[in-house]
């Protein structure tokens, strides 16, 4: 029997017009030098309109794609809504990667039109050359005549036009197209390529919409929310805020190149911050600074993480010390991201301990994301909270395959392929799932350390090591070794001016992990470094190891 509801597809025009009316008096606050801009639902509408009406102009049609070379900014969520609505495909580019790096994912994506910020504006222009599909140019603010005309040499490069100068004679209005299909492609994203090239996922109006509101449903955000996106958008989908917001009309805090914790501490505080999304370095650098200083962030009740593995001090930090509530979650960018959530069941006891396994775990998976375990013999395992597999997941935003464009090798092609199983995707997250499906993860599977035919969890010496009140960042590694293959190496950033040695950081963890897991390697070190989206980066660390860096 069929149903006899209408069949309206699911669009992400229908959430820009729903946001930008229902919501028209919602902000978005753009950080400056001097405090901040301002702009309103309402006057993103109107300039999404514009924008789509411009890049008309300039020749956009069907599923073209156009790219984007910037932060986090109101122009930057204009773009977000304008190109998936008007029928287009959305590529926002990681402007940290690596030139070598960035001009693959820009070619592979095959952007026409790149907007870029006027601060950016440089860097780009020295691999514009190297991207033959790019046919115009758009500098969302005034940049120097030499970058001008850096941007205008090569010959594929047809016009370099102003954000504003371009927006300002178009239409308010644009009669955002109806007839696209809710499965096609909205938007596009790549994997930040730990191992070997990054990875394109496409997403779709329907992934988009779905996910944005499982995302908001699930975090029960409001319009008298106000968030500090400080994930950027090109990382992983933004993990669904730019979307969710317009379902929910939460004002919008966009840090733009203000990443340092003390201007986002400014912000929380000046602007009333209620929540916030960013990776475990974001916080713990804030966490640093709000000790330090001492700034009023009363308005901020909770503060999403994910990306990587929150270690259970800074929650417990931020919880104590200043009532702000950290919800741990994880994802994937093939998972559009956001996979699951950390929200304890109510029948656990705020404060107790049962309560804080709930919060360090990876959360609850959404409505809508199927998980299984399978673990190393290919069985499918149960979800009794014990036993231990690599986590499979599906569902209508999990991707079902990387986009390929024809340029792949064979071995990229069978290495993509291998990623899923049977229309399910493999993680590569090995963990366990308890029976009200929270996820608890052990380890990403190339981060566990095999010692002597035993695993040891690199996150778990990691959160041992950061409960100690002198430790900033630490961050552990199995390095080779002759008769038990691998043993870990804790890297180890201190406080400044901290007299802790190696091996009081060696006692400290003397009863609370196995002794055969006990580091024999440690390294006191500045900083971790850190990939790209700002987690930290294992593969640099093994490598100076490797290099005699590090003992
Ligand atoms: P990349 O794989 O290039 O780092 P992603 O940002 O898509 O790009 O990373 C997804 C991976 O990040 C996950 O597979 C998982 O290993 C890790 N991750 C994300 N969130 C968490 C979390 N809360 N806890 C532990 N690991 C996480």
């Amino acid at each position: 029997m069929k149903s006899t509801m209408q069949t309206t597809p699911l669009l992400i025009s229908s959430l820009l017009r729903f946001g930008t009316t229902a919501h028209a008096d919602s902000e978005v606050v753009t950080w400056t030098e001097d405090g901040g801009r301002r702009t309103t639902y309402r006057e993103v509408g109107a300039q999404s309109a514009q924008l789509a009406n411009a890049l008309r102009g300039l020749g956009i049609t069907g599923d073209q794609r156009v790219g984007t070379f910037m932060w986090n900014n109101a122009e930057h969520l204009v773009t977000y809504l304008a190109v998936p609505s008007m029928g287009a495909v959305l590529h926002a580019i990681n402007i940290r990667l690596f030139p070598e790096q960035l001009v693959y994912v820009a070619r592979h994506g095959g952007a026409q039109v790149i907007i870029v910020d006027s601060s950016l504006a440089e860097p780009f222009s020295r691999v514009l050359q190297a991207l033959p599909d790019v046919r115009h140019v758009i500098v969302n603010g005034p940049v120097p005549q030499e970058v001008r005309a850096a941007l205008e040499a090569p010959d594929h490069v047809e016009q370099v036009h102003d954000w504003s100068e371009l927006l300002a004679d178009q239409p308010t209005t644009f009669d955002w197209p109806q007839d696209i299909d809710e499965n096609d492609a909205s938007s596009m994203c790549y994997t930040s390529g730990t191992t070997g090239n990054p990875k394109g996922v496409v997403y779709s109006h329907r992934s988009n919409y779905l996910h944005a509101t499982g995302v908001s449903a699930t975090l029960g955000f409001s319009e008298a929310d106000r968030l500090l996106i400080v994930v950027p958008l090109f990382h992983a989908n933004a993990w669904g805020y730019p979307y969710a917001a317009m379902i929910t009309g939460s004002t919008l805090i966009m840090p733009d190149r203000f990443l340092q914790p003390a201007p986002l501490a400014q912000m929380i505080e000046q602007e009333k911050i209620t929540g916030g999304a960013g990776v475990p370095t974001i916080w713990n650098g804030l966490l640093q600074h709000l000790d330090a200083e001492k700034p009023d962030v009363s308005s901020c009740r909770m503060l999403m993480v994910g990306g990587a593995a929150a270690p259970p001090s800074l929650m417990k930090a931020f919880h104590d010390r200043y009532g702000i509530d950290i919800v741990h979650g994880w994802g994937m960018t093939e998972t559009s991201p956001v996979g699951s959530l950390a929200l304890p069941p109510t029948r656990v006891e705020p404060g107790s301990d049962e309560y804080w396994r709930f919060k360090a775990s990876q959360g609850r998976l959404l409505c809508g994301v199927d998980g299984r375990l399978i673990g190393p013999d290919g069985s499918e395992q149960p979800w009794d909270g014990e036993s231990v597999g690599e986590l499979e997941v599906r569902g209508p935003w999990i991707t079902s395959s990387y986009y390929a464009n024809g340029s792949e090798s064979e071995d990229e092609i069978a290495e993509m392929a291998a990623k899923f199983d049977d229309g399910w995707l493999r993680t590569g997250d090995v963990g366990s799932l308890t029976e009200d499906a929270f996820l608890v993860l052990t380890d990403r599977a190339k981060d566990v350390i095999k010692s002597g035919g035993e695993w040891i969890s690199s996150v778990d010496l990691e959160n041992q090591i950061m409960s100690h009140p002198d430790v900033v960042e630490a961050s552990v590694v199995g390095v080779p070794d002759e008769k038990w293959d691998e043993r870990p190496l804790a890297t180890v950033v201190l406080k400044e001016g901290s007299g802790v040695t190696c091996s009081d950081l060696r006692k400290h963890l003397e009863d609370k992990v196995a002794r055969w897991q006990l580091p024999e390697h440690w390294a006191l070190i500045d900083e971790v470094p850190k990939t790209s989206v700002g987690k930290f980066d294992k593969k640099v660390l093994r490598q100076r190891y490797a290099d005699g860096e590090l003992e």
